[in-house]
């Protein structure tokens, strides 16, 4: 499966924004953003006047950026989204939403969207009682994700299922700490993604 595996920290510095890629450090005083928040390279630094195009460009590769996606599969849930009622541009960050790895992620089971595809690819979840190994599937309302069984038994696990409970979790999801489990009470509204994306320019982009 194709990845991104360069610096996390340096795609905060493209985009301009912190993506919170790496979990704790994030909102620690370690975040590298917080210390030096100017685009990577040589004439980073340098002020730049951006475009209309400029713009929308960015504003896809922050979005698609801060889910983990790569180019492709981005571009084939825009055309999902283009096909699905309503706006696109909402539908397109629903979708991206009701990916796995990033229920996981919104649950408190990881610490970051990285973290929550890596337990997902070692088999350590079931969707709907069946073991799921898919980062990518997205999830419907009534769908339930779960830690198996066995994989209860690792000291990381266990570590990660205590600290369930403990965060704010988006109110289209139903987390059980002591079931390690969480079900997807409806698809998410725009409004309970509180992330500052403008879909509009990403639709603006692809309509090109
Ligand atoms: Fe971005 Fe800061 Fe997290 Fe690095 S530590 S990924 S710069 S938010």
């Amino acid at each position: 499966m194709a990845r991104y595996t360069g610096p996390s920290c340096k795609l905060c510095r493209r985009e301009g924004c912190k993506l919170f890629l790496k979990g704790e450090r994030c909102t620690s005083g370690k975040c590298a953003f917080d210390h030096r928040s100017t685009a990577p390279g040589q004439h980073g630094a340098a002020r730049k006047k951006v475009g209309e195009y400029g713009m929308q460009l960015r504003e896809k590769q922050k979005t698609r950026r801060y889910y983990g996606v790569l180019e492709g599969q981005f571009g084939r849930y825009f055309e999902m989204a283009e096909k699905k009622e309503g706006l696109t541009g909402e539908n397109l960050l629903i979708i991206l939403e009701s990916r796995l790895d990033n229920v996981i992620y919104r649950m408190g089971m990881a610490a970051s969207r990285k973290e929550a595809r890596q337990l997902v690819l070692h088999g350590h979840f079931t969707l709907n009682g069946k073991k799921v190994t898919i980062p990518s599937l997205l999830l419907k309302a009534g769908d339930v994700v779960a830690v198996k069984e066995s994989s209860r038994d690792s000291e990381k696990i266990k570590a990660l299922i205590e600290g369930l409970g403990t965060q704010v979790v988006p109110k289209w999801l139903d987390v059980n700490a002591s079931a390690a489990s969480v079900k997807v009470l409806n698809m998410p509204a725009r409004d309970d993604i509180d992330f500052p994306f403008t879909e509009q320019l990403i639709v603006e982009l692809y309509s090109k």
